[in-house]
């Protein structure tokens, strides 16, 4: 068993870290334009990233990326998740990002969808939850019956990242409702422009994430935008949402890494009753715990990531990485604002806004108690 990571993801998380610090630390708190970074500052970071070899790190090196495995990735996310700099994609200046769905097109898909997107021509979102159907999908009400060689589509969506900047959209809908998420649900490829789809409305989160609603009203989808088989719609959206637990689980440990370093550099420095608060056994505890429960964290992690490179993952797996290191992102921030008194509720801090970050991942991508009730069925499972 070698506990180390290989030498070049060494080095590459060494680059990111340099970068992370370099770069977009000292603008961290004005790098935005509420939910975006602001042109200029995407622009030089984009320079930046691409001197530096940090450009398509996740595209298969078929499509002119850099291929980088599950494990690359991680480490790559962590070191991202340390700044509050970033839109929550945060990798996403890393080059265009299609997200895994896309590369399981046909070829005549991949030439209107895929190739644009890795042109940077094009940009995609991804579109599932619905006002009554979040964490539980297969209760989707967003239909697609087919009609000759369209599918006609009808339903509403709700909190959909990037549907301001996306050309197209990639619609879960059912396509058979009487089996639900168990073969009745399809993904479907749709052009915003097409007639029918409407933006309806658009709301910010606390994080700073802005999302929108969509209505679907009679929209004539051709067969052929449909990705792979009727009814493969969540086998294929679970792949991608496996490597979205991973990316929120990192966004986690990135924040508790954070979070330490700013809280011990304060509590060294804040006096009070004549003594660093460093120097009192509640803030060291407080310290000690975030940095257990990181070690510990980063290790599973680590080893999900591996696992899944190996092909061996099981199910539950990325569900407990998601659940632990976004409860300790949570927990982290938390302290470190805790450590920091009335300063770290100050808007210009990192600490307050990695605290109203850190609370949205224990949600997005699917909230920690549908999480917990997958990995209780594999202990049952496991235990009988
Ligand atoms: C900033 C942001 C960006 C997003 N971007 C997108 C996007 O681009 N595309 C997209 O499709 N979706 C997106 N979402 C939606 C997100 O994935 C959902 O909000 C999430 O899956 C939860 O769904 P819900 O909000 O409907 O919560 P619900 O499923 O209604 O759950 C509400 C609460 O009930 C509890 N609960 C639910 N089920 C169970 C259970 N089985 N056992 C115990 N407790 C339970 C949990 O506490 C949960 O938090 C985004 C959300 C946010 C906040």
């Amino acid at each position: 068993m070698d506990f180390e990571l290989p030498e070049e993801l060494r080095m590459l998380k060494q680059t990111v870290r340099s970068f992370v610090d370099k770069e977009i630390i000292p603008i961290e708190m004005t790098a935005m334009d509420r939910h975006d970074l602001k042109p200029e500052v995407r622009a030089a970071l984009e320079k930046k990233a691409k001197e530096l070899g940090l450009w398509m790190l996740d595209v298969p090196t078929e499509y002119g990326g850099q291929g980088l495995s599950m494990l690359g990735l991680v480490v790559v996310w962590e070191e991202i998740a340390r700044t509050v700099g970033l839109p929550p994609r945060g990798p996403l200046i890393f080059g265009p990002d299609p997200r895994p769905i896309l590369f399981m097109l046909n070829e005549k898909q991949k030439e209107k969808y895929l190739y644009p997107v890795l042109r940077g021509e094009k940009k995609a979102t991804f579109c599932q939850t619905e006002p009554d159907a979040g964490g539980d999908p297969g209760s989707m009400r967003t239909t697609a019956v087919r009609q000759g060689d369209h599918y006609i589509l009808n339903g509403y969506k709700r909190f959909i990242s990037h549907v301001d900047i996306a050309d197209f959209l990639q619609v879960v809908c059912a396509t058979d409702r009487s089996k639900g998420s168990r073969g009745g649900l399809s993904v479907l490829l749709v052009d915003k422009d097409t007639p029918g789809v409407k933006i309806t409305r658009s709301t910010y989160k606390m994080m700073g994430d802005l999302t929108f609603e969509i209505a679907f009203d009679d929209v004539k989808v051709p067969v052929e935008n449909l990705i792979g088989e009727e009814g493969a719609g969540m086998a294929r959206a679970q792949k991608w949402l496996t490597m979205g637990r991973l990316y929120q689980a990192c966004r986690g440990l990135g924040v508790a890494q954070r979070s330490l370093e700013l809280a011990v550099k304060y509590s060294k420095q804040r006096v009070t009753f004549g003594r660093p608060v460093a120097d009192r056994q509640a803030i060291q505890f407080m310290l000690a715990d975030i940095y257990m429960k990181h070690e510990m964290c980063q290790n599973f992690v680590y080893r999900t990531a591996w696992r899944s490179d190996q092909d061996t993952l099981e199910r539950h797996e990325p569900f407990m990485c998601k659940v632990y290191g976004t409860e300790l992102g949570f927990e982290a921030a938390d302290r470190c604002l805790q450590i920091h008194g009335g300063l770290g509720l100050t808007v210009e801090m990192p600490t307050q806004k990695m605290w109203r970050d850190a609370r949205g991942f224990m949600i997005t991508e699917g909230p920690v108690e549908i999480m917990r009730s997958v990995i209780a069925r594999h202990v049952f499972r496991a235990y009988e």
